[in-house]
């Protein structure tokens, strides 16, 4: 009987593999048809100054809603994609849609908005290739590598890190600032901070949250607003949604935010209402 139990396992384990990856090949399938009908959109979330009480800039996130899968989170189909090659087409049209209208939306602002565009671990394995593509990219829409920067995770500077540095530092020279996403979810050592072309970190949302109740979560706060400061970079926290904590973090000298308390991501006509 014991015997006939594990084989059930086994067959019952295998079931739910081969499931995943049905799902996983339905997606990429899906994707790529969505990539070929242009019905992938690009939303922006302001990134504001809430001293000035201003908007800086803005991060282009990706929608995806199927007409048969529905709504897929990016998390979700921004994995798929990195497993199936389709990361450098969609970055394309996140880059080319935001840099366009981003370029567009400057066009007589006094203080121009800044654009974050999010890059995936992938993308850095072929650096010269990369930044080839960047240069031109803002080239052709007329956009300043000082109004552009690049997020990527803390996993993405130990994967690949001899090409991923290498291609940091030709966007950095080029004018471009990298910043660091999600701060203090990753797993690599904070070394990485002294020697690394880095000019922001972004602190992660799960730190934001409760910040008045737990305590650790507003001692790692105040941490990374102070360990950014002292290595002279720029500091930004994510995930702002209640008064309290745009106070907590203005109280601690970091004004630079962004959250569903001053803006979800929109689509581009919407942020030109909220910019109008
Ligand atoms: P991320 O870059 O850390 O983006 C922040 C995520 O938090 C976004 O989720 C945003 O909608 C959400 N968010 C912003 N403010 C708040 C808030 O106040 N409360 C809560 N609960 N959530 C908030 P989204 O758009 O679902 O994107 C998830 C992740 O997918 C992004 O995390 C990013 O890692 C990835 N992603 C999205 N677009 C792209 C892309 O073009 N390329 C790459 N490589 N990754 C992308
Ligand atoms: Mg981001
Ligand atoms: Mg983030
Ligand atoms: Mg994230």
């Amino acid at each position: 009987v014991a015997k006939k139990k594990d084989g059930n396992k086994a067959i019952f384990y295998d079931e739910k593999i081969s499931i995943e990856k049905n799902k996983k090949l339905r997606i990429e399938a899906r994707l790529r048809k969505a990539i070929k009908n242009k019905q992938i959109e690009v939303y922006y979330q302001p990134k504001i100054d809430a001293k000035k009480d201003k908007m800086t800039g803005v991060e282009a996130l990706l929608r995806w809603t199927d007409d048969e899968l529905g709504f897929v989170p990016p998390d979700k189909f921004i994995a798929v994609a990195e497993e199936t090659g389709l990361i450098n087409p969609l970055w394309e049209i996140a880059m080319k849609n935001a840099c366009s209208k981003v370029t567009k939306w400057n066009e007589g602002r006094v203080e121009p908005l800044s654009l974050a565009v999010n890059f995936s671990a992938k993308q850095f394995q072929d650096p010269c290739y990369l930044v080839r593509q960047v240069r031109e990219i803002l080239a052709d829409c007329g956009l300043a590598p000082e109004h552009f920067e690049i997020e990527i995770t803390e996993s993405t500077l130990l994967f690949n890190s001899k090409e991923t540095i290498r291609a940091l530092k030709g966007l950095q020279e080029y004018g471009i600032s990298i910043s660091i996403d999600d701060f203090g979810t990753g797993y690599s050592s904070l070394s990485y901070l002294k020697t690394l072309p880095i000019n922001s970190l972004k602190i992660d949302r799960s730190f934001i949250q409760d910040i008045q109740e737990d305590h650790s979560n507003s001692e790692i706060a105040e941490t990374v607003i102070h360990l950014a400061r002292g290595l002279r970079l720029h500091v930004i926290a994510e995930g702002v949604e209640e008064e309290y904590q745009k106070e907590f973090l203005m109280k601690n000298d970091c004004y630079h935010m962004q959250g569903y308390l001053f803006s979800k991501p929109v689509c581009a006509e919407e942020l030109e209402r909220l910019l109008g």
